[in-house]
């Protein structure tokens, strides 16, 4: 039995049954008999049945929210607006589902047409973590189900609650066994499950760069599509001539949000030399007006981390940077509530090959760095192995166009802190992963091309 504790209070929300090897087989077989039946559907049909899950899950939004508040830890209003964001997708790929369009190719040979189409690529398997229990669910099955693939997901252990909710609530909206099917269990037993399976043809994972790379080699076995989004390091930059207060804002909300345990998270704050001071001024100004509490409340509050491993490799980077000589102005350590929070930080004074700056920190810490000039910054943020997304801060247009271009990342953010909603495409470049969720994107990560020639026509 997997016993899925509170993070904020230590206390148990619910259990789920650890599957055996054979009902996960018995769950790919599922998938993989009810392939045929569900891609040949009409896709308004699979359209309708996803707007029924849609409804069916909105009118029990409190629900999922207070569930997923404590399960994972993020406080209520994250976790509203968390499950706005998911069913987002839902809604998303219940109209893209209608327009999975191919092509006609102007043809080489007078007696035949040329057409392209695009087909669901089969029965699919997804992993996720657990920083967005709820969503990254949605986003992988909504726009599955909609290509007409059927899937097998593996939550995250930490956080399996929702996602077995969201299968009660697909059910009772029609969406049939086999189409959707959710197993728990050891990761590492299932993932070999998953991959190993010649007839699943295609893994969509969220998750790290090693179990991703890891993922990625039990694929080539049987030459299996992936989409894979990994970890991150993003860079936030703000130039001297940026909006500070629209910064300073953008910067506090990408950092706090889950308490920093986002693949998106502004990971390396650069700031112009000139506006260094006034810049960590205004951070610590607007950090020091959050609270730090259990989530079930209103009003945003930075909650705990999820696990004691998380807990501990924060602590573990915060502390290797004092021992380096960083400057902490703020934080620092271990919140006095106890347990698995931790105290909003700031500190500045690192070098660029600390850990703080190359790791994924995931925790409520704001590292910043100093820089010069344009250039230099360019050069300093594209050094990591990571391009999931890079954020900067500027009033120059000019300087907006080459920023957008050199920025090596999946995602670039200019003068805003928010990134994800349905209609973009979400992904990495370099070891942040391929592929991409969300969009018109999306959906052709699902689909695979078919040229047909009708020949024949002796015209
Ligand atoms: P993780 O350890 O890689 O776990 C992710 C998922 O993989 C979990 O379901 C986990 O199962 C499973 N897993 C672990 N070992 C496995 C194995 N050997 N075979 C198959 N599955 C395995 O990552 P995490 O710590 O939960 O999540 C944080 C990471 O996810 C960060 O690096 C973050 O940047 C990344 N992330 C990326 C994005 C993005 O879109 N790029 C979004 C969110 C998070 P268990 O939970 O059962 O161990």
């Amino acid at each position: 039995m997997l016993i899925v504790y509170n993070p904020a209070t230590g206390e148990e929300v619910g259990r789920v049954a650890q599957n055996t090897t054979h009902q996960v087989k018995a769950a790919v077989d599922r998938a993989c008999a009810a392939f045929p039946a569900w891609s040949s559907r009409l896709a308004k049909e699979r359209s309708d049945l996803l707007r029924h899950w849609h409804d069916a899950v909105k009118a029990d939004k409190e629900a999922f929210a207070e569930l997923l508040c404590r399960e994972n830890g993020k406080c209520l209003s994250e976790a509203r607006g968390e499950i706005d964001y998911g069913l987002g997708f839902i809604e998303w790929y219940a109209e893209e589902a209608k327009r999975v369009y191919g092509d006609t190719i102007p043809t080489h040979d007078r007696n035949a047409n040329v057409l392209v189409t695009k087909e669901a690529i089969g029965p699919v398997a997804a992993i996720t973590p657990w920083n967005f229990p709820f969503m990254m669910i949605t986003r992988k099955v909504g726009t599955a189900l909609a290509a007409g693939c059927t899937m097998v997901i593996k939550p995250a252990e930490d956080t399996p609650l929702t996602a077995f909710k969201l299968l009660e609530y697909a059910r009772k909206a029609g969406i049939p066994e086999g189409v959707l099917e959710v197993v728990a269990g050891d990761p590492r037993e299932i993932g070999l499950i998953l991959t190993g399976d010649p007839r699943i043809r295609k893994i969509s994972f969220t998750g790290s760069t090693g179990v991703g790379k890891l993922l990625a080699a039990q694929c080539a076995a049987s030459i299996k599509k992936m989409t894979l989004e990994l970890g991150g390091n993003a860079p936030f930059i703000v130039f001297q001539d940026a909006d500070l207060d629209e910064a300073v804002k953008g910067l506090v909300g990408a950092k706090l949000r889950n308490s920093g345990q986002v693949c998106i998270s502004p990971n390396r704050i650069f700031v112009q030399h000139s506006i260094l001071e006034d810049f960590i001024q205004r951070v610590q100004h607007a950090v020091a007006g959050i609270e730090v509490d259990q989530g079930l409340r209103e009003g945003f509050v930075v909650g705990p981390l999820v696990n004691q491993a998380g807990f501990d490799k924060v602590v573990r980077l915060v502390e290797a940077a004092k021992a380096a000589g960083a400057s902490v102005l703020m934080g620092g350590r271990p919140h006095a509530k106890g347990g698995l929070f931790y105290e909003p930080t700031v500190l500045t004074g690192l070098r660029d090959d600390s850990p703080l700056a190359t790791e994924e920190i995931f925790g409520p810490v704001f590292a910043i760095y100093s820089f010069k000039d344009e250039e230099e910054v360019i050069a300093r943020a594209n050094q990591t192995e990571f391009g999931l997304v890079a954020y900067a801060y500027t009033s120059a247009l000019g300087r907006s166009l080459r920023l957008s271009r050199q920025l090596e990342a999946g995602m670039v953010i200019l003068n805003s802190g928010s990134v994800g909603t349905a209609s973009v495409p979400f992904g990495g470049i370099k070891q942040s992963g391929y592929g991409r969720e969300g969009s018109y994107y999306g959906i052709e990560e699902y689909v695979q091309v078919k040229y047909v020639l009708m020949g024949g026509a002796h015209l």
